[in-house]
Order: structure tokens, then C-alpha cells, then sequence
């Protein structure tokens, strides 16, 4: 397998780590959308969300929050952050090793979400439902 994180966890690429433990490492995004955009990713290869163990999935959050929680102290620019998980290509994942990001945002910087065309267009309540019954069903099967 190549994976460019289980590279960077086992050490055979370079990476500038700010946390690690037993089940995960922090370190930088080698392209950052802002400076102190850090990656929080487990370090068992697992590929997205499907086949995340949630007990790691609520480490994971805990470290980023943890991590978060200091980017505002840690002399950067962080008016605010966003906690990034893409799962599957479509989502925008270019890495097959699940990872959480950690972007500090401060206005102006020029990065934010794109909306399709239809977003403005808000849907009926009666869509709203049929689309939660239908998930709802989902998570009770
Ligand atoms: P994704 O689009 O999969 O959510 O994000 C992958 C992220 O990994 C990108 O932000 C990209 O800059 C970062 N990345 C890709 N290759 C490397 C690398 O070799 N080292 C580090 N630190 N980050 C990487
Ligand atoms: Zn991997």
C-alpha cells in the first residue's frame, strides 16, 4: 500500500508534528489553506469514515478541539476555524487515509465553501421531511 500518511506516521517522510499519542499524530498540512491548517490523523490506514472505529473518530475530535482550542494563542492569524472532514472524492478527499482538518480562518483570507447553483433555493418543509424520515429509517435499521 502507498500511503502518504503511513508514510509520514512510520516515519519515512518528513512531517512537522504538533501532537501525537498511541492512537493518533497532529502535524502540519504540507499545503496549507491558512498558516497553522494541521492534519489530526489516526495511525491505523484507515481509509474514510466507513471504516473509522467511532471510539477512534471521538479521539480524533477530542485531539482537534484540544489543538483548536490553543491555535488562537499560539501567535497566528485565527478569527475563527473550521473542522474539515472530507470522506470519498466527491467530498474533495485526495488523501485515502482519514484525517480531520484544522483550518484557522480569519476574514478575507479568500477560502470558503462554494454553493451550486440551486442553494438559494430553499426547499419545502414537506421535502425537508421526507428526506429526515428517510435517514431517520436508516439509523433505526
Ligand atoms: P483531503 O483533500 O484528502 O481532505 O486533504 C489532503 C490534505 O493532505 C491536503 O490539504 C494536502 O495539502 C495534504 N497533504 C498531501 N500530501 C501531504 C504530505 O506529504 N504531507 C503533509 N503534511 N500534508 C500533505
Ligand atoms: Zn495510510
Amino acid at each position: 500500500m502507498n500511503c502518504i500518511f503511513c508514510a509520514i506516521i512510520s516515519s519515512n517522510l518528513p512531517s512537522s508534528k504538533v501532537y501525537e499519542d498511541n492512537v493518533c499524530v497532529a502535524f502540519m498540512d504540507i499545503q496549507p489553506v491558512n498558516p497553522g491548517h494541521v492534519l489530526v490523523v489516526p495511525k491505523n490506514h484507515v481509509t474514510d469514515l466507513s471504516d473509522l472505529p467511532s471510539g477512534t473518530g471521538m479521539h480524533l475530535f477530542q485531539i482537534a478541539q484540544q489543538v483548536a482550542q490553543k491555535l488562537p494563542d499560539s501567535n497566528l492569524r485565527c478569527e475563527g476555524i473550521n473542522l474539515i472532514l472530507a470522506h470519498g472524492e466527491a467530498a474533495g478527499q485526495e488523501v485515502f487515509h482519514v484525517h480531520l482538518h484544522i483550518i484557522p480562518r480569519y476574514k478575507g483570507d479568500g477560502f470558503g465553501f462554494k454553493f451550486g447553483p440551486n442553494y438559494r433555493n430553499l426547499p419545502q418543509r414537506e421535502e425537508l421531511d421526507t428526506i429526515a424520515a428517510q435517514i431517520k429509517q436508516q439509523l433505526e435499521e
